[in-house]
């Protein structure tokens, strides 16, 4: 029998191992890995309507409006592969306003789980000063664990640099944004008996088991492979 799909959300500071996670959650349950920052990255570079009006917010560090983001993302949603088997969420919901818009999108369905990777924020900043990704698909990389072949993507070729976004002021920014706007999510989720926190200090393979773990336990809770 086919592993089911899974409804999931994963939050985690910028640089706390989310990219990571949600590329192997996504093989793991076979759904697709959402990422808004990816799908605004690829909008910008294919200087759409969207990316024209992406571009300079993403730069700052800042957040778009709730409207835009909603409308990307309810579309994306309605694509089939979600529709049949579910979606890992990265950089989405982002606001109170984002969760209860998703809520409504997936009524009388609902998420499986919102899982929070946590990891304190100095070795969040040590951790994104050496991060470098992919420019083409966004695979990520690191000084420490850079590709093969003299910055050039390991997947698809592409070339690997160090994010716009990745300055020390923007992080800065991202980080506090976090603080004020995402982590009451964490709340949101908690009073609906949606939310685990899984500690992001491990190892890749050791924080993936924590998150399908927190599944299980959440299904078998509600009684449920779905
Ligand atoms: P990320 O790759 O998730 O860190 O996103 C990069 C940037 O895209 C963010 O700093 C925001 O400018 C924008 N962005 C991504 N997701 C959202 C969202 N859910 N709401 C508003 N802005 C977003």
């Amino acid at each position: 029998m086919a592993l089911s799909g899974v409804r999931l959300v994963v939050f985690g500071k910028q640089g706390a191992g989310k990219g990571t996670q949600c590329v192997r959650l996504s093989d793991h349950y076979v759904v697709p890995h959402i990422s808004t920052g990816d799908m605004l990255r690829a909008a910008v570079k294919n200087r759409s309507e969207l990316g024209l009006k992406a571009k300079a917010i993403m730069e700052r560090g800042e957040l778009l409006g709730d409207d835009l983001i909603m409308e990307m993302v309810a579309e994306r949603l309605a694509e089939s592969d979600a529709c049949e088997r579910g979606f890992i969420l990265d950089g989405f919901p982002r606001t109170a306003h984002q969760a209860e818009a998703l809520a409504a999108f997936m009524a009388p369905g609902d998420l499986d789980l919102a899982v929070d990777i946590e990891l304190p924020t100095a070795e969040v900043l040590r951790r994104l000063a050496g991060r470098r990704v992919c420019s083409e698909c966004g695979a990520n990389y690191s000084v420490s664990s850079p590709p093969k072949v003299n910055w050039t993507c390991d997947t698809c070729g592409g070339e690997v640099i160090q994010r716009k976004d990745d300055t020390e002021e923007a992080i800065k920014r991202r980080l506090e944004i976090y603080e004020r706007q995402t982590a009451p999510l964490i709340d949101w989720y908690s009073k609906r008996g949606q939310f685990a926190e899984v500690d992001g200090v491990g190892s890749p393979e050791a924080v993936l088991r924590q998150i399908i773990r927190a599944v299980e336990e959440r299904r078998k809770d509600l009684g449920t492979t779905r």
